[in-house]
């Protein structure tokens, strides 16, 4: 045998001697190959085949007790690689019938453990990966597959999901169960509201289809349910016409007034396609704030600038534009994310602050935290203000404030230094924040990192808690189902 292979044979024979056959009643735990081998187990009744595998190594263990928060580890003792949904089904009915706690992970993007699960099963959802069907009108994809690889198969057939999440690492079935907002939200609603179904594995352990004429409770809790009725297995994504080009403009305000007002007429007439806002250090103790939004086209059809940026009130000369394709456009922060994994970034504690804000008081309430934060408490990580039209928001569970129109406020805060005890102050400044919000008629998005009592999630889904904890003991009776939001 040569030395390449039998390094490969060595390899697998530790992979497999770590994969669970079984699990043990009487010590609760999982029993692998090799355990096995080496002594008398009491296994569980119908411990299941998968076609995937579960895993107890130490190292697939800590890296589902992480996430992009860096901050809380909660360590699951086993992690499944589903092989097909079949394994989400018999996962969800064994850790049923045996109590085990179970949480799906799509990429891995939640801040503070929103995705892990204390001594439970972790689902890795990146192995159900696949594009099934591209049509004209939707695509169905897996749960697991990510935005960036749905639009490398629909792009180039002309075609487009019709809002997009900013960085498009994130998978299809962790932003349903969060929400999803982007650049375009304000026109199309969040992501969930451009979904025409799912399928989903529920807390009982059942492979249910659903839509709003099919089942239409379960699609209802499911969609920004926070991943505590049921796995996302499959979507039926809503596809539009992909624009071949992008012009995205950018320019510059020193007044949050005029920024704020901006923002909203802009949303209001719609002249752009897409409208985002954010603040940065003027480098003199005050704060600048930045205008991009972008308009599609077809080359030979190029956009009139001065039409778009006439009337709004940014500081002359600041403007500026670039073309680019519409991919590109989508994908815009790919560059800055391959920096910021170069440089370790990406890697520091993310104790980040996602908050909805009314918007009449928006400028009040931003213009009065950033004249109280000190920059070095968002790390250089971007801070972003942006409007929504609420209307467009029709998630039941996705909670937003009452109005016609609020505002996204986030600070994406990188913890410098990256200690435990810096993480914990900007958490305690995200809690002072969130109860800031809350007094005004706020929310949290929340993917964020903001402790939260079972009284604030009372308040949170409020007026829909009664539906939220009745959709609960409906379709996760025995609350298996994602512990780490802390909701149950
Ligand atoms: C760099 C960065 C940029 C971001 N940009 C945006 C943005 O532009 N817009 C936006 O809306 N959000 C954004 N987010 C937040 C992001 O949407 C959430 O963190 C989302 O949960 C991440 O998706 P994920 O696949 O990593 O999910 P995870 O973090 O893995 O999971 C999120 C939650 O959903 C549950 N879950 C995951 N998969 C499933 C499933 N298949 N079925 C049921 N439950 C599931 C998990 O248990 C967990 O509770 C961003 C986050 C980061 C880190």
């Amino acid at each position: 045998m040569n030395e390449e292979n039998s390094r490969r044979n060595f390899l697998r024979g530790l992979v497999t001697a770590a994969v669970v056959v079984g699990f043990d009643t009487r010590l609760r735990g999982w029993v692998t190959a090799r355990e096995l081998a080496g002594g008398f187990h009491a296994l569980a009744d119908a411990f299941p085949t998968f076609d995937g595998s579960l895993l107890t190594d130490d190292a697939s263990l800590d890296a589902a007790a992480d996430d992009f928060g860096h901050f809380v580890h909660r360590r699951p003792v086993a992690v499944l690689l589903p092989g097909s949904v079949g394994d989400v089904v018999k996962m969800v009915r064994f850790a049923r019938a045996n109590g085990i706690k179970m949480a799906a992970r799509g990429q891995g993007h939640s801040t503070q453990g929103q995705d892990q699960a204390l001594a439970g099963v972790v689902v890795n959802m990146s192995t159900l990966s696949q594009v099934h069907e591209v049509n004209q009108a939707d695509a169905l994809v897996d749960g697991g597959v990510r935005w960036l690889d749905l639009l490398a198969q629909t792009v180039p057939q002309g075609l487009t999901p019709p809002v997009l999440v900013d960085f498009l690492e994130l998978s299809v079935g962790g932003t349903l169960s969060v929400g999803g907002i982007g650049s375009q939200a304000f026109r199309f609603g969040p992501q969930v509201d451009n979904v025409l179904g799912l399928q989903v594995v529920t807390g009982e352990g059942e492979l249910v289809n659903c839509s709003a004429s099919q089942q239409p409770r379960l699609f209802d809790a499911v969609r920004a349910g926070l991943g505590q009725f049921g796995v996302i297995v499959g979507a039926r994504v809503r596809l539009v016409a992909a624009p071949p080009s992008a012009r995205l403009y950018h320019a510059l305000y020193g007044d949050l007034g005029l920024f704020v007002a901006d923002l909203l007429s802009l949303i209001d007439d719609g002249r752009f396609d897409t409208v985002q806002g954010f603040a940065a250090p003027d480098g003199a103790g005050g704060w600048l704030f930045q205008l991009e939004a972008s308009k599609y086209f077809a080359p030979g059809h190029e956009p009139d600038d001065a039409g778009l940026l006439s009337g709004l009130s940014f500081i002359p000369g600041t403007q500026s534009s670039q073309d680019m394709t519409y991919f590109d456009y989508l994908n815009r922060l790919a560059p800055l994310v391959a920096f910021l994994r170069q440089i370790g970034a990406w890697f520091v504690p993310h104790p980040w602050v996602n908050l909805f804000v009314p918007s009449s008081s928006a400028a009040d309430f931003v213009g009065g935290t950033l004249a109280n934060l000190n920059p070095d408490d968002v790390g250089q990580g971007p801070v972003l203000i942006y409007p929504f039209n609420r209307g467009q928001f029709r998630a039941p569970f996705f909670r937003v404030p009452d109005g016609g129109h609020f505002f996204v406020f986030s600070l994406l805060r990188n913890a410098i230094p990256p200690t435990p005890e810096r993480t914990a102050g900007l958490v305690a400044a995200n809690r002072e924040l969130f109860d800031g919000v809350t007094a005004l008629g706020g929310k949290r998005y929340p993917i964020d990192s903001v402790p939260m009592t079972k009284h604030d999630w009372q308040k949170h889904f409020q007026p829909e808690w009664g539906r939220f904890v009745s959709a609960k003991q409906l379709y996760d009776p025995d609350d298996i189902l994602t512990p780490g939001q802390g909701i149950f």
